[in-house]
């Protein structure tokens, strides 16, 4: 008889954006007249830059040619591109790392994802509170999760990320073995200075824990204190995976590239008492389930490294702080308490006037024909706040900031 795998049936129905897109049909059938502006999309607006659409015609025509065609590649990346990444990325930061540390993969959403294969089923596991719903929802798949009960799965170790504690998670009172951790956070857009980082990889060097650092906003860090990779904290190489991604740093969104650092030095204990690299474990996976990005896209993600690349890039990354500059003056204006949008795409704000946060997704979509995400969605932590995000055009960012503006509670 074949039986299913039964952690699949703890998981909670994702309703977030299935209700968030019901509501608005709904109120768009009802007003058909009114124009609905969203806020709340994670995705990108703009496309890609000239010099990656150039890289790619470029590797286009390579593929139509018998004498620079290429079939499969290497799985875990062309060495162009991986070199690229560490000069680009590490190098030039003073942070040693080689190539062979460096995976490249088609997204940080499927590497984050995987990458909890590699540990016991026994593992404890802890996540910030509120954030991006993979980590979690990966684990319960694998089985290290109970039940979900009043609104928490157990055996998982969750990390309030709230307003008292400036949404920097506290370390755990309890073992955990796998931590991950998400900055520039989304939802709440906040981002760990290196004071806080060090805290956490001290605290992973002492409990022989694993920090699974999620990178993927990286390039909208404007603030000198906040590290930009978790290797800037010294010791970090031995605790700490990161994962990086084009996505939101270069509009790969629909283009899929992204990339994992695990570093060699970086080793955990098996069953018998050895150590085991996760290097080489990572490796093994990737070769076994992954046959690589296109390398059309690996040529289009490496001129990102390229003067004119980097300098296009941070263009569109500087039109979406700027969204994120007018989204918090209209929240401002309007008398709302609001966080993020600083160093990250994504503006936290606390829903007011006793409004939880479903109760101010209506009143934004009936009153000001807006739409964002409420941030119960992404944790218990995080009812009683909202997410806007700055990744629509500046056009229509600036008329739904305006209608944002005069809303009355
Ligand atoms: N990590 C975080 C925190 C995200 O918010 C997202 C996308 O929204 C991803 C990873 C996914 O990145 P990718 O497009 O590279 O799969």
């Amino acid at each position: 008889m074949t039986t299913i795998n039964n952690n699949y049936l703890k998981l909670q129905g994702s309703y977030l954006f299935s209700t968030v897109a019901k509501r608005v049909a709904a109120f768009k059938a009802a007003n058909p007249t009114e124009t609905v502006i969203s806020l709340g999309i994670g995705d990108v607006s703009r496309p890609l830059v000239p010099a990656v659409v150039e890289a790619m015609h470029k590797a286009v025509d390579e593929m139509g040619e018998a004498a620079t065609f290429r079939g499969y590649g290497p799985e875990q990346g062309y060495s162009f591109l991986r070199e690229a990444v560490l000069k680009g990325d590490y190098l030039s930061r003073g942070i040693n790392l080689s190539a062979d540390e460096i995976f490249i993969s088609d997204g940080a959403k499927s590497d984050v994802a995987n990458f909890q294969e590699l540990f016991s089923s026994e593992s404890k596991v802890a996540l910030q509170n509120p954030v991006y719903p993979v980590y979690l929802d990966t684990n319960v798949m694998a089985g290290r999760t109970g039940a979900f009960e009043n609104g928490r799965y157990g055996g998982i170790v969750y990390l309030p990320c709230v307003e008292a504690n400036n949404f920097a998670p506290e370390l755990p009172k309890e073992h955990a073995d796998i931590v991950y951790l998400c900055s520039p956070n989304n939802p709440t857009g906040s981002a760990l200075t290196r004071a806080e980082l060090k805290k956490w990889v001290d605290w992973a060097l002492e409990h022989n824990s694993v920090i699974l650092f999620d990178s993927a906003y990286e390039a909208f860090i404007s603030d000198d204190d906040i590290p930009h990779s978790i290797y800037e904290i010294e010791g970090a190489e031995k605790v700490a995976v990161e994962f990086r991604s084009f996505s939101k740093t270069a509009g790969f969104t629909g283009t899929r590239c992204a990339y994992t650092v695990v570093p060699k030095a970086l080793e955990i204990s098996d069953v018998r008492g050895g150590k085991a690299s996760l290097n080489a474990l990572w490796l093994r996976r990737q070769t076994t389930k992954f046959n690589g990005v296109p390398y059309i896209v690996q040529r289009g993600a490496e001129a990102v490294y390229s003067p004119e690349g980097f300098k296009q890039t941070r263009e569109v990354i500087a039109g979406y702080k700027e969204n994120a500059r007018v989204i918090l003056d209209a929240l401002k204006n309007a008398g709302i308490t609001a966080y993020g949008g600083d160093n990250a795409p994504y503006i936290w704000l606390k829903t007011p006037a006793g409004l939880d946060s479903w109760g101010f997704f209506d009143k934004l979509l009936t009153e000001a024909r807006v739409v964002g995400t409420p941030g119960v969605g992404f944790g218990s932590c995080g009812e009683g706040f909202f997410r806007l995000t700055s990744f629509n055009t500046p056009e229509l960012t600036r008329e739904a900031a305006a209608r944002v503006a005069a809303l009355k509670f």
